[in-house]
């Protein structure tokens, strides 16, 4: 019989998450005989056999990944590197036809120490999964030894990142390492043929961790924990509940009384609340699932998706989500959320209940005091909840490194689901960067990110390790958080950089810690602007090396936001919204929107009717700013302040100018929570679009706004000529449908004046590829209809998907920017992009 020997060198992520057994089973089912191994970057594979069973093995391997697993290249090892010699009891089993045999290998030493190997021996840190359904049939199975045993796992799902203090990853390393196992658990844990081979947080009812439940002074309440937890929620009460990478707030989402009492506590008079239900039967009562809506939160990332609510049915959960058109909505993925259901079923013992719509539903925010890290500790949560929760369930694993709930923007047909958190199930999974052209590519770079929705980047080689969100740096903690991940992705996988960037405003907390790093090291600091890193971090998803025109039109948060961005040549404007050429050498300013007055500087952004004001004044309806802003007493003094200019820095922020248009139309004056205006209206807009649709739609407006240029600046977009119609036609009172028609119109207008001055720059400059970023493209109406509006046109059009389009990817961008830099020159301390 004709038999081959073929290696594979497997790239992707393919340790930690049940590869080698996976490999193993696979391969006896091929009838191949050979081996496995992990080695510095994925795995190793060794095949001897027909030639038809090792090509069958390939593509199964491909098809049938384990639910954590995902492969980036499989490459063909040469002949050379097959080391045959210890090879050679296998192929002498296959030339005398015996049965096939397998081994998973321990990693080779000459390859741990191989020189052309960077990178240390190293497994991958695979994100926490939700809980899977073979694990779940055993937590609801009254026969199974883990019946509603609230720790189960296995090794294709359960807690990972969140506990993991070093690698390699094994038990030791991770908090599980108080908990013993016992033999039955030992057994699972040696076995290659059980799903818990090597699963290090298994555990059962013997020997793992345990739950509990406290009141607010931190005294035990007896009974079963799940069933008086529920007890307590169906009373009304808020508990505090102890998650995979952080603790949760939750009340009942049913009971508005439990809603508004959160919200009074926790100081959030009006940001929406993400909802949790037993299954998408149970949540479609609320909102809009498609089917790859319901894959998505059903799979091992579980996250929290912003679906649309449903028209015809007025949402009877009060205080949830007021005003707005969508709803956050997640799936129980811990054994601890699915127990709290069950129970609230009735604890039946067959699995129909799984697919029945259920009663309950869960508010569960974040348990973090307003803009601080989240809560982690046993201790620290009842120290810093108490005032919040009555009661805490808690539990004796330790939680080592916080991690949110990721959230998504559901996807529809045409359009897949978007990025807008990165956390939980998501982070710290590596994105792959195109390979370098030069020796530079080995690298290690660590990206600081910006100051508000700080992430930070930290690459090896090809392989950057993009965290979770951290959160706005103008908390003590969060600047603490970020400086922790660095730690630990640092101690985990024994790397230090070579080269740290940061953003180019001095001030930030993030370029003060690349400084830091920079000295303490000695290695150079490169600067990246803000608006470049924006586009980059389009150009890194797509892999663009080509050079681009950039849209970022950021949306600009709370508080500190003239930290956050940089300044153009007068230094006296901030720079919101900015047209720019990027390539590898850098980034070239086209040209800003025309910069405005902030009447009150920061306070303008929590205050849409002072924006509004100031449009007023800027096309000399200043006589209106009293009128129509008369329940606010600054209002008077706000004219005065425009026409002496006094506190009132200039801005071309576009978040400012939808904060105007929400005012005018009296859809929302005052910003509770960021966006707050922006988001009502893009709701408004979207009442309106889904009731005149394709008639509204076909007809294409005319564009209003006026594109100037300057010595500086070429292109300048100016929008002042769209207020002038929105203003005249929006005189008080305005009717709701009004309101909705006149937002739609807006935004119609900004697709028109945008898609024109992206095609000024285009004529300048010959450049057809379009990246769009910014906070302002979670506007799904903009960002959609400027996308399609310019593919119409012929350009090609790149809309960030799997990553935030906010600045929660400003560090991806900084970290591409800085190597398409590096590709063609050798680093030095300088600035990639940045202020002249
Ligand atoms: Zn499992
Ligand atoms: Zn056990």
């Amino acid at each position: 019989m004709k038999w081959q020997i073929q290696g594979f060198a497997i790239k992707g992520i393919v340790q930690g998450v049940g590869f080698r057994p996976f490999v193993f089973n696979l391969a006896k089912q091929c009838d191949c005989s050979g081996d496995v191994c992990n080695n510095g970057l994925g795995v190793e594979i060794r095949l001897c056999g027909q030639q038809k069973n090792i090509d069958l093995f390939i593509q199964r391997l491909q098809s049938e990944l384990p639910r954590l697993a995902r492969i980036n290249q499989i490459q063909s090892l040469p002949e050379n590197q097959l080391d045959i010699e210890s090879f050679s009891e296998v192929i002498e089993s296959v030339k005398n036809n015996q049965p096939a045999i397998f081994a998973i290998r321990a990693t080779p030493q000459k390859i741990a120490n191989s020189a052309e190997n960077n990178q240390k021996i190293s497994t991958l840190i695979s994100p926490d999964a939700s809980l899977c359904d073979d694990c779940r049939s055993e937590l609801l199975d009254p026969k199974n030894p883990r019946y509603r045993y609230p720790f189960i796992n296995c090794t294709h799902c359960g807690p990972r990142y969140t506990i993991i203090a070093d690698l390699p990853y094994d038990r030791p390393f991770t908090t599980m390492a108080g908990f013993e196992l016992c033999k039955s658990c030992q057994q699972e844990y040696s076995d290659p043929q059980d799903r818990r081979f090597h699963a290090q947080p298994n555990a059962c009812n013997t020997c793992g961790p345990q739950l509990s439940l406290l009141n607010n002074q931190g005294q035990p309440i007896d009974g079963d924990p799940i069933e008086q937890t529920l007890e307590r929620l169906r009373q009304g009460e808020i508990l505090a509940i102890k998650g995979l990478g952080g603790f949760h707030l939750v009340c009942d989402a049913n009971n508005a009384d439990a809603v508004a009492k959160l919200r009074a506590r926790k100081h959030r008079p009006a940001k929406p609340f993400a909802v949790m239900a037993a299954n998408t039967a149970s949540l479609e009562r609320w909102v809009t699932i498609n089917p790859s809506t319901a894959d998505l939160l059903k799979s091992a990332q579980a996250p929290i998706v912003l679906c649309q609510k449903q028209s015809q049915i007025e949402l009877q959960i009060n205080g949830v989500a007021d005003g707005l058109n969508q709803l956050g909505v997640m799936l129980p993925y811990t054994p601890i959320h699915w127990l709290l259901f069950h129970q609230a079923a009735g604890q039946p013992a067959t699995e129909a209940w799984l697919n029945q719509p259920q009663d309950l539903l869960l508010v569960m925010t974040s348990a973090n005091p307003s803009g601080e890290p989240l809560v982690i500790d046993n201790r620290e949560a009842i120290n810093r909840l108490s005032n919040i929760a009555d009661y805490f369930l808690l539990h004796d694993r330790d939680i080592l490194i916080r991690n949110d709930d990721p959230l998504l923007i559901a996807g529809t047909e045409q359009q897949p689901s978007i990025m807008i958190r990165r956390g939980r199930g998501y982070a710290p999974a590596p994105v792959f960067l195109p390979k370098l052209l030069n020796k530079n590519n080995d690298l290690n770079i660590l990206a600081t990110g910006s100051y508000l929705k700080n992430s930070i980047c930290y690459s090896q080689g090809e392989m950057a390790h993009f965290s979770q969100h951290i959160g706005d740096l103008n908390c003590v903690g969060n600047i603490e958080f970020q400086k922790e991940i660095y730690r630990h992705l640092s101690q985990a996988y024994q790397m230090q950089p070579d080269i740290v960037i940061a953003d180019s405003h001095p001030e930030s907390p993030a370029v003060r810690f690349a400084q830091q790093i920079s000295q303490q090291l000695n290695i150079p600091l490169l600067q990246v602007q803000h608006h470049h890193a924006h586009i980059a971090a389009v150009m890194a998803e797509y892999q663009l090396a080509q050079p681009v025109i950039g849209l970022a039109l950021d949306g600009l948060g709370f508080g500190g936001q003239s930290l956050d961005i940089s300044q153009v040549a007068d230094n006296k404007s901030l720079l919101g919204g900015e047209l720019l050429l990027v390539n590898a050498d850098g980034c070239q300013h086209l040209g800003g929107l025309q910069p405005l007055a902030l009447p009150g500087g920061d306070a303008a952004a929590k205050a849409p009717w002072r924006m509004a004001a100031s449009v007023l004044f800027s096309t000399g309806n200043s006589q209106q700013i009293k009128s129509r802003f008369k329940d606010f007493a600054a209002a008077a003094f706000t004219e005065t302040m425009l026409q002496k200019q006094l506190n009132c820095p200039k801005t071309s922020s576009m978040g400012r100018l939808f904060d105007a248009c929400a005012s005018l139309l009296n859809i929302c004056q005052v910003n509770s929570f960021e966006a707050e205006a922006a988001s009502k209206l893009e709701a408004a807009a979207a009442k309106d679009a889904s009731q005149s649709n394709s008639a509204a739609a076909s007809e294409q407006p005319t564009s209003l706004a006026r594109i100037t240029s300057s010595s500086s600046q070429p292109f300048v977009l100016d929008l002042l000529p769209i207020f002038n119609v929105l203003i005249q036609s929006s005189i008080p009172p305005i009717s709701i449908s009004r309101q909705n028609q006149l937002a739609y119109w807006f935004h119609q207008q900004l697709i028109e004046a945008l898609a024109r001055w992206v095609i000024s720059a285009s004529k300048k400059t010959g450049i057809k590829d379009i990246c769009l970023s910014g906070g302002c493209f979670l506007n799904q109406i903009l960002a959609q209809g400027l996308q399609q509006k310019l593919q119409q046109l012929g350009f090609n059009v790149y809309l960030p998907i799997c990553h935030p389009v906010n600045d929660g990817s400003i560090s991806l961008g900084q970290l591409y920017a800085a190597r398409m830099h590096l590709n063609k020159v050798q680093p030095q301390q300088h600035k990639v992009s940045g202020d002249k």
